[in-house]
């Protein structure tokens, strides 16, 4: 699976490299982050030891890497990959499947805080969109289970 969604020739020359852990914020302060040490291991064929690792769920997906890196690759790239991986096997920390489940139901990633908004003198929330968010939903199974297009199944 990780052949499918990672350039491992970019790979090689990113683990030769390794040049943007020094602007990574993940790599400057979270101890143990390092994707220098995970893109070893995934070109080494020994990526099943990250898997449950709450390591590759600490990229913040702010994209430094991909800007800053002569390649346009990036660390971000494995992370992803990884973090794609363990979902399709069921691992995951427990408030990614939180924010998993919140979203299918609301659309959105958590609940505003209508106190404190006001308190700040903010405008109500705008609607969330959920019902138009739960059509596309429900299209998108049934063209995964059907094999044909969201088109296909409406
Ligand atoms: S996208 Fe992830 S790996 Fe890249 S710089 Fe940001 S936190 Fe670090
Ligand atoms: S992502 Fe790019 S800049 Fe960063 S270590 Fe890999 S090759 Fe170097």
């Amino acid at each position: 699976m990780l052949e499918a969604t990672l350039n491992f020739k970019l790979l090689e020359m990113c683990s030769k490299c390794g040049a943007c852990f020094d602007i990574c914020p993940s790599c400057m302060h979270i101890p143990g982050y390092d994707p220098r040490e995970v893109i070893k291991d995934i070109l080494n064929g020994r990526h099943e030891r990250w898997l449950d690792s709450g390591h590759i769920w600490e990229c913040l997906e702010c994209h430094q890497c991909l800007e800053m890196c002569y390649q346009h690759y990036g660390f971000e790239n494995a992370m992803t990959s990884m973090r794609m991986l363990a979902s399709k096997k069921g691992i995951y920390p427990a408030q990614v499947k939180r924010g998993w489940e919140m979203f299918v139901k609301t659309s959105r990633l958590g609940e505003p805080a209508l106190p404190a908004r006001k308190k700040l003198g903010l405008p109500e929330p705008k609607a969330s969109g959920v019902d138009e968010f739960r059509k596309l939903y429900e299209l998108l199974k049934q063209s995964r289970e059907g094999g044909g297009s969201p088109t296909e199944a409406d």
